[in-house]
């Protein structure tokens, strides 16, 4: 191959990848050429006749492998938000040589002596606090990779991280071929019945988007489904899209994700074992703020408790609402959501087809951006200038309190069947200074669905939480101040990451927020006093479904990962088992089921750290306080030690210290249960 992009330096702005010269076959020659070059850069390390010292071990690891990180990071941030069949071949091809790569590393007997070498001798190396921290990390990740094992146990783990690898990327895509895939397509009015003009503008887009002009077409994107869900009156119509929602990963075929559960859980068992550790949940939790398998299910306990009394009192609500319009029939899952906007509009006369006109995407991007401009003076500025990788990705330019150029934010925001579902924030490249002033490039990826051309995209109230959520997790990367890209930005314990972007979603309730960028896509008035009231008054309302379908998820991926002999589970009996066990309500189901629990399944990430939205929203809800007690949601002083210790902070500070610098002492968890209506 001639000329490869991803090899060469990168002259476009802020060193963007350039996107517009890039062709998915230019990926396989990077890496090759990268990992020849990486494993190079490290062997000289680990060979190296020197005695080890902090600067020839650890900043030259810091710094090894870089052409093959970058075009890893392009090619990873594609695959997620805008993949092809032609990608995803080559993401399945190199999961396993991804995976070797890596053990090849940390399994390295010469490199792990000369951290262990440096660790032993930590106190006498004159290191400050931050690169004591980063060599904490390097020979924690080592020595959890498996560097103490002999060689059979180094064998043998390298092997299952291979497997491990190729399993989880054919969970991802399988997932992402079931909601591909898929369509309910609308004809007809009996179809449309109930569904409110913004939804009914948004199945007219889809079906544009999937050459079906002039019919209407609902996906298993959240954005569609769910709102699908609420207005529908027709209930055999609700049952058919809930259903296929349901299955996903479960549909027997080439994409059923179910022998990939039991083999990965078997394989994750065995690897914890062989490390030494009772469970996978004992391993993966033992480099987390929660420590134990039993201080998560002390907190999901605490939690789960009330929330399914509260569930079953709402449950009985809504099988009112449907008796009074003469429905005799239990309440079914794909009746949940509809009853309770019902309910909800009785109960305070609050309905989404009302809220959703003041939610326009842009003014609440404006409203994320304004936030951060009154917290941290931090400015934003779109760029038209950069090439990116969609038409529909958009480019700002983050400047600080004196106007230098600080980090750059892509925002990509629409549904497509390129891309997969949920929503995330990624680097492209994370803050360090290792090389001078390295700025951020982070992104966040959502899927909404998009307003017709020419119209404003409207919002529900749960997207506009989810952007201010994304959001707060890209301030997480983009205001990061370290020195070492190991602990940059969101490198941080799992059960503490989701605290910067919990807590940004606070700022959206405000009135001082809502009232400026919540305004009608029509006529620009602010949303009215009146509906932020109701808005207000109606913050708990359905905690209780909410709550339930979330921590079921956490305490059954804890459970799957304790089980002590997963070799031939049968996954969809043990959920059917493990929902019965906790008493779940046959209205509820799980928000993800297992075949499509992504955050377990689709690499090692959230597995057995799905209870980490739930460790930070002890933090969060607590750390919100701060700001109320102050009497401004802007105060400087919170903003100050926030930024300090928690946005800019990365890795650097042990997460429990960094709260109560933050806060002044440890987090309680009345704040969440309050918040969540669920106090006793
Ligand atoms: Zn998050």
């Amino acid at each position: 191959m001639s000329h490869n992009p991803l090899l060469a330096d990168w002259s476009t702005p802020f060193e963007v990848p350039p996107f517009a010269e890039i062709a998915p076959a230019h990926f396989k020659e990077a890496f090759d050429t990268g990992m020849t070059e990486a494993r190079a850069e490290i062997d000289a390390i680990a060979d190296s006749l020197e005695a080890p010292t902090f600067q020839n071990t650890i900043v030259a690891l810091e710094t090894a492998g870089e052409r093959l990180s970058r075009a890893a990071r392009t090619f990873y941030n594609l695959t997620g938000a805008h993949t092809n069949p032609e990608l995803q071949a080559l993401e399945r091809e190199m999961a396993p040589k991804f995976a070797k790569h890596g053990s090849e590393t940390v399994l390295n007997e010469a490199l792990f002596k000369r951290i262990d070498a440096l660790w032993e001798a930590r106190e006498t190396l004159g290191l400050d606090a931050e690169a004591l921290k980063v060599l904490e990390r390097y020979h924690k990740m080592f020595q959890r990779a498996g560097a103490g094992l002999d060689a059979d146990g180094k064998t043998r783990i390298a092997e299952i991280s291979q497997e491990l690898a190729s399993l989880g990327t054919s969970f991802a895509q399988n997932v992402l071929k079931d909601e591909a895939d898929y369509k309910l397509v609308l004809e007809g009015e009996a179809d449309l019945a109930g569904l409110p003009d913004f939804l009914i503008a948004a199945a007219a887009e889809a079906a544009r988007e999937r050459g079906l002009e002039g019919k209407y077409v609902i996906t298993l994107s959240r954005s569609l489904i769910e709102p699908f869900l609420q207005f529908s009156t027709n209930r055999p119509l609700r049952e058919t899209a809930f259903r296929a929602w349901s299955a996903r990963g479960e549909g027997g075929g080439e994409t059923d994700n179910r022998e990939i559960v039991e083999r990965t859980l078997s394989l994750r068992n065995e690897k914890a074992r062989l490390l030494g550790f009772e469970s996978y949940a004992h391993y993966k939790l033992d480099d987390t703020m929660a420590k134990t398998p039993e201080a998560v299910r002390e907190l999901l306990t605490k939690v789960w408790t009330p929330a399914l009394a509260r569930a079953k009192e709402e449950e009985a609500k809504l099988t009112e609402a449907a008796r009074a319009e003469g429905g005799n029939f239990q309440i079914a899952p794909w009746d949940w959501r509809h009853y309770a906007e019902k309910v909800r509009k009785a109960e305070f006369d609050l309905d989404e087809a009302e809220l959703k006109p003041y939610l326009q995407l842009d003014r609440i991007i404006d409203a994320a951006f304004d936030t951060a401009t009154q917290l941290f003076g931090v400015t934003f500025e779109e760029r038209k200038d950069i090439t990116v990788y969609h038409p529909d990705v958009r480019v700002f330019e983050m400047k600080d309190r004196d106007g230098n150029h600080a980090g750059l934010f892509l925002g990509d925001y629409f549904a497509r069947p390129s891309k997969r579902s949920g929503a995330w924030m990624s680097a492209f490249r994370s803050q360090h200074k290792l090389k001078g002033e390295v700025t951020p490039i982070i992104v966040n990826v959502m899927n909404f669905s998009k307003g017709a051309p020419g119209e404003a995209t409207l919002l529900t109230f749960d997207d506009a939480r989810t952007l201010f959520h994304e959001f707060g997790h890209g301030l997480h990367g983009l205001l990061s101040n370290v020195t070492y890209p190991m602990i940059s930005g969101t490198s941080v314990a799992r059960d503490f990451v989701e605290l910067p972007s919990q807590l940004y979603e606070h700022w959206l309730g405000q009135p001082e927020v809502l009232s400026r960028f919540a305004t009608h896509y029509k006529t620009g008035e602010p949303m009215p006093k009146a509906l932020l009231d109701k808005l207000k008054a109606a913050e708990n309302f359905n905690q209780g479904f909410a709550t339930v379908e979330y921590t079921s998820c956490a305490l059954i991926d804890l459970n799957l990962h304790l089980i002590e002999k997963p070799e031939g589970l049968d996954v969809t009996e043990y959920e059917r088992e493990s929902l019965e066990e906790l008493d779940m309500p046959s209205s509820i189901t799980m928000r993800h089921r297992i075949p499509h629990f992504a955050h377990a399944f689709a690499g090692e990430g959230y597995s057995a750290g799905y209870y980490s939205y739930m460790w930070s929203e002890v933090m969060d809800a607590d750390a919100f306080g701060a700001f109320e007690e102050a009497g401004n949601v802007f105060d400087r002083a919170a903003a100050e030690r926030l930024y300090t210790n928690i946005y800019s902070a990365g890795g650097k500070p042990d997460p429990a210290e960094a709260y109560e610098a933050f806060r002044g002492r440890a987090p309680k968890i009345d704040a969440l249960l309050k918040g969540r209506g669920l106090a006793a």
